[in-house]
């Protein structure tokens, strides 16, 4: 990740640790949970989701109700969401890595997330395989793209 995603992203976390806790924006809650399976693509991923999931571990608290190799079941110490924190192994070190987050009583603060939520990072196969140009280029294509301060604009935008 470069500096300006770093700087970005951290950013991003005190805006929502200012206002409440990442698990009351629904667009955060989209990102992280995205189903690549909808588009046909199971085996690939978008680089903003483990980038923001590494922040999210580290600094939203769990109380944790179940743990496996893979995935905790918990539930966030600021908001009291069911949060369901998932890893998968695709191919030796890569890992799809995802977070379902279910609301707990208190309202959102984040503005909602209509239609597919836009990306900034990449669009990567996680695990080997041969893809047409053309079956890239769908892929990559199937999500909204916007600039980093835009993306960023659009994950901290509040109701
Ligand atoms: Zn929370």
């Amino acid at each position: 990740m470069d500096n300006d995603s770093a700087s970005g992203l951290k950013s991003l976390f005190d805006h929502y640790f200012a206002h409440g806790c990442p698990c009351r924006f629904p667009r955060f809650r989209a990102t992280v949970s995205r189903d690549m399976k909808a588009i046909g693509a199971a085996e690939w991923d978008i680089s903003d989701i483990p980038a923001l999931l590494q922040i999210f571990d580290r600094r939203v608290e769990l109380v944790k109700e179940t743990e496996t190799d893979y995935s905790v079941k918990g539930r966030c110490n600021l908001c009291n969401a069911q949060v369901y924190r998932w890893g998968a192994p695709l191919f030796r070190d890569s890992f799809i890595e995802r977070a379902r987050i279910t609301p707990g009583d208190l309202p959102d603060v984040g503005a909602d997330a209509d239609g597919p939520v836009p990306i900034y990072g990449s669009v990567y196969q996680a695990a080997p395989g041969s893809v047409t140009r053309v079956e890239r280029e769908r892929i990559e294509d199937s999500f909204p793209r916007l600039s980093l301060p835009l993306w960023l604009e659009y994950m901290k935008a509040l109701r």
